[in-house]
């Protein structure tokens, strides 16, 4: 593809540069691609609209063509410009959770097969970011986004993880600062005769249950460790997210897996391995590795999930072999937390006791 300058703006969120973001938003409405924050992780956008657009961000990304992209708007009537209906419980579920980090997939009217990667149905967003709001705006777009990352990365939770990747590669990167969730949206498909969440996140199944006054349930296919069922979201069968080393979880109670995994970076140490352990606060100073991430406080979910991107770049930075991670099974995120790391982790877990 042909390389170009990418001009990288440090935006204030509390404090909008207006010249800034017109130019954003010129540059989305001609067609071209704008890197911006979100509250999940930052976004490659470009006009949902124009087919070609579209295929510059798959291009960009290195993305799979059958793997669909989410349509960002700023206001709610902008979803009647793609679905050909509104269903009862999209309008629930904007009041309690738009802007904010849900996707709703319905079927779809005018969108271009390049956005929706050939599928009947549409995935929309309203993300709670002002940069983002106001860049949609500007633009008098739809804004197609994926996650700001190379196919296969980690996705960006930093405007210079977005840099890494795809400098060069797009007309301009927004900065915003650190990003405040760090873990893609949950994805609900309202398209089934049940509420199915196509991929965890920060918004939970109960959460979602409790607004629609019915069950949600959880795509098989995102569970299985294996290739038996496909999930619906064709993104989520892709080894995602994976740090270039290999990568192991260990679960069990605590004590077990400091035992468990000091020994295993003994073992690689031996044969002249570098080893990054993936720890917690209270954990970390039990390793003796060569590298030990810091994922915050196991108490803090919110910060376990804000850091988990950041920590697989960082492994690849720092060039070790092998990496052995705790596992995340907090109560309200965990879920979310752990279908990346499983990802990450190719499914390799050792249990112990
Ligand atoms: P990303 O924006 O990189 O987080 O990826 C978007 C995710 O949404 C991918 O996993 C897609 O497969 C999924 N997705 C987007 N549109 C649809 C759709 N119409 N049906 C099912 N999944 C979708
Ligand atoms: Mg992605």
């Amino acid at each position: 593809m042909n390389m170009m300058n990418t001009k990288i703006e440090r935006v204030n969120p509390e404090q909008i540069d207006e010249t800034i973001m017109e130019e954003a938003g010129r540059l989305i409405a001609e067609g071209e691609l704008v890197a911006f924050p979100t509250e999940t992780v930052y976004g490659l956008g470009g006009d949902a609209l124009h087919p070609e657009a579209a295929r510059k961000i798959y291009a960009a990304k290195g993305r799979p063509s059958d793997n669909p992209l989410i349509v960002h708007i700023a206001d709610f009537s902008d979803i009647e410009r793609v679905a050909r209906e509104v269903p009862e419980a999209a309008r629930k579920l904007a009041g309690a959770f738009w802007p904010g980090p849900l996707t709703m997939i319905v079927w779809k009217s005018a969108v271009p097969m390049a956005t929706t990667g050939g599928m009947d149905t549409v995935a929309v967003r309203m993300p709670n970011h002002p940069v983002a709001l106001d860049l949609i705006r500007k633009s008098g777009c739809l804004i197609a986004a994926p996650s700001a990352n190379t196919s296969g990365r980690p996705s960006p939770t930093e405007a210079s993880h977005v840099a890494e990747d795809l400098s060069g590669r797009i007309a301009m990167i927004l900065d915003g600062g650190p990003v405040g969730i760090g873990i893609e949206s949950t994805i609900i498909d309202l398209t089934e005769s049940k509420p199915m969440v196509l991929r965890p996140g920060y918004i939970t199944p109960q959460m979602l249950s409790e607004v629609l006054g019915e069950e949600v349930i959880i795509d098989p296919g995102i569970i299985a460790a294996d290739d038996t069922r496909k999930p619906k979201a064709p993104g989520m069968k892709y080894k995602h997210y994976a740090p270039k080393a290999d990568m192991v979880i260990v679960d069990g109670p605590s004590d077990a897996v400091v035992s468990k995994i000091n020994a295993l970076v003994h073992q690689k140490q031996e044969n002249g391995q570098k080893v990054a352990v993936i720890a917690t606060e209270e954990s970390g100073p039990s390793y003796h590795a060569d590298v030990i991430l810091s994922m915050g406080s196991r108490l803090d979910e919110d910060a376990i999930a804000q850091h988990l991107y950041r920590i697989l770049r960082e492994c690849d930075e720092l060039h070790v072999d092998a990496i052995y991670s705790e596992s995340f099974q907090t109560p309200r995120i965990g879920q979310a937390i752990m279908n990346r790391l499983l990802k990450a982790a190719g499914h390799t877990v050792i249990h112990c006791d």
